[in-house]
Order: structure tokens, then sequence, then C-alpha cells
């Protein structure tokens, strides 16, 4: 099996180019037909020399993702389901809306960090995906598009957790967000989700400029830690020292993720703590209501349950926005993504999240 050229930086293509005698000029437009014009095959590259485009079909492949389904939702959402060379598959979710088309996309096959609400927790962990299978989810989604329509916004918010996946991620990143040889989606554009890993949060925000979402899911060290065992590792006290402390550009704001879980975290007391957690942060938040998954107890609150957190919030001042369920009839809202197979019980899988 020739390696895919895909899982080569920008530098080693340069260099492999250079040791052939080709312009460094070539490395440039050798990526540009990747990630740019999406090509599937190296004669398609018609600007370099038959010679060159012989050579590289002779040492690399061009990987692609299989689409092993595609439903599409009644709001126009279109999950698919991506096969990945070694038979794992991961999900991501095209999600249009008045201006902007946004990609939902994966960057670990399943996930370690147990989360007690999330279907993707029910898969367990199975590995990080390459920064060559994070970007195939928007060249594959793109393929599958009209001429006219472009990805605009893309969200690291499928299955796993990108910052679990740091190096991978960071290098996909890079492919997603550079306008000259990369995809060109600006970073302004692009919003990671982690769990809450400090550190590399840090990294991130130092290394970066895309935007940061956080998920908080509970105002107090006790129920989020009932809810999320990553708070064993670092606390929500921990989480929000960090989040005070970061260096954000101006008029940039950190996205607090909420998902309300009925009479479990939705009640005006809980609203009131967490107004009171994010008085000192340049923040948002964005409140989940529950999406239901085959697996799951827990049970979305009522819509009025949903307005009354809501107003305490804003009525604090805390610009905080409620996210509609986008492709809940085909499983593929916030949170619903579990690849093929959920079998675990809610053990294992606290047993898994205590190794995190
Ligand atoms: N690991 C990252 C990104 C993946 S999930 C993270 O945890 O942030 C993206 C968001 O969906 C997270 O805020 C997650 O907690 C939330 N989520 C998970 N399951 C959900 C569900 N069933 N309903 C609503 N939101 C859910």
């Amino acid at each position: 099996m020739k390696p895919n050229i895909k899982d080569l930086s920008f530098k080693e293509l340069a260099a492999f180019l250079a040791d052939r005698k080709h312009p460094s000029y070539r490395a440039r437009q050798v990526w540009q037909w990747l990630f740019h014009k999406r090509a599937a095959s190296f004669a398609e590259m018609t600007n370099l020399s038959r010679a060159l485009r012989e050579e590289l079909d002779e040492k690399f492949s061009i990987s692609r993702h299989r689409i092993l389904r595609r439903a599409q939702s009644r709001d126009g959402t279109v999950k698919f389901l991506f096969g990945l060379a070694d038979c794992a598959s991961v999900e991501s979710v095209l999600i249009p809306e008045a201006r902007r088309l946004t990609l939902c996309i994966s960057t670990q096959v399943g996930c370690a960090f147990g989360c007690a609400f999330c279907a993707t927790a029910l898969m367990g962990f199975k590995r990080n995906m390459s920064a060559s299978e994070i970007v195939d989810q928007i060249l594959e989604a793109s393929r599958a598009l009209d001429a006219d329509r472009r990805i605009t916004h893309v969200v690291l918010m499928g299955m796993g957790e990108p910052l679990a996946n740091y190096i991978e991620t960071k290098q996909a990143l890079e492919i997603i967000t550079n306008g000259d040889w990369g995809i060109g989606i600006s970073p302004r554009r692009v919003t990671l989700s982690t769990v809450g890993l400090v550190p590399q949060i840090q990294k991130l925000v130092a290394e970066t400029a895309v935007n940061l979402a956080i998920s908080l899911h509970a105002p107090t060290e006790r129920l989020r830690g009932e809810l999320m065992p990553v708070n064993r590792k670092y606390s929500l006290a921990q989480l929000l020292d960090c989040c005070r402390a970061l260096p954000l550009p101006r008029r940039k704001r950190i996205t607090f993720e909420y998902v309300l879980l009925s009479g479990v975290n939705d009640s005006e007391e809980h609203a009131r703590q967490l107004m009171r957690l994010l008085r000192d942060i340049r923040s948002k938040v964005n409140v989940i209501p529950f999406n239901p998954h085959p697996g799951s107890e827990f049970l979305r609150p009522a819509d009025a349950a949903v307005a009354r957190f809501q107003n305490i919030l804003h009525e604090a001042g805390v610009q905080v926005n409620v996210r509609r369920p986008r492709g809940d009839d085909i499983q593929a809202a916030c949170g619903q993504l579990q690849g093929e197979e959920i079998v675990r019980t809610r053990r294992e899988i606290e047993r898994a999240a205590q190794s995190v």
C-alpha cells in the first residue's frame, strides 16, 4: 500500500520535491490540487509536468472516505457515515442555515471521556483520527454538494475529544484555515469544542486563532463530576481559572456549552449559579436542550423550563443562545453521533473513563 500523500506535512512534501530537483512552488500547487480543488487523482493535476504526475502516482496514494450511509433530515441536515481505511467509521453532519453551511466533524473514532448523556461515549474509545482523516470529512462532504454551494463554517463537535488528539487536530486546523494552499476557511469560522482539558486549551489559544467552546454542563463541582468524569482531572475551578487567564484577542468570547437535562441541571438555582460563575469571564452560553438517543435515560426539559433557564441568564446580562435541535429525526443532533455500534453499559464507560 502506497503512503497517503495527505499524511505528509507541507514541509515534508517540499523536501521530497526538492530532493528530486523540482522547483519549490510545486509543493504549493500539489497542495492546492488536494485541498482546494479536491483532486482524487494525480492525473487531474494538469499544471504539473507529466513526469512529476507519474512520479507522485508511483510513490503515493490519495485518500478518500467512503460514504457508507447518508441520511437527510426533514430540516435539510445531512448526516454522513464515513468509512475509514481500516473499516472504522465516523459521522459528520452538514447543517444548512440561512447564510451559512456548517459541517460538524469528528476527531476520534469513539471517545474516552464518558460524559453521562452522550451517545458517542457509549462506543468507548477506538482510536485517534489522523489529520488527513479529519480533513477528508470536509473534502468528501463538499464533493456531495451542488457546485454552487460551499461549506462556510466548520465545528469540531462531532465524535471524540479534539484536544485529546492535539497534534493531528492542530495539523488539520492548519489545512482547514490556510488560505494559500489549504481549504481556506477563516479561523473565525472554525470552532473547536472541548470537555475542558486545561493544558491543551492554553496551547490551542496560543497556537491557533480558532474559536473555543467549552462543555460546562453543570455549575457545581459535584454535579459536573457526576455528568463528566473529566472533572476529576480538571475541576470546574481549575477550568474557570484557566479561562480567566487566557490571552483572548479583543472582541473574542469563550462559548460555554450547557446541555439541559430535565430535573438534573435545569433549575432556576442552577441558572443563577452558572451566571455567578461566568460573571468575570468574557463569554457566551449555548444552551443545548438534551437530544435524546437510544441508550440514554435523560430527558429533554419542556420548552418552558428551557425558556426560564435562558431568561435568568439573559436578565443577568449573560449573552445566551438556545440551540434548536437539528437533524434529530435522523439521530444527527448534537451528541447523537455514535458510528455504527452502541453496546456498552454505563458501568463499562465509567470504568474506561477512570483511566482518562
Ligand atoms: N468532546 C467535545 C466535542 C464533542 S460533543 C466536547 O465534549 O465538547 C459537542 C457538544 O455536544 C458537547 O458540548 C457535548 O457535551 C454535547 N452533547 C453530547 N451529547 C449530547 C446530547 N445527547 N444532547 C445535547 N448535547 C449533547
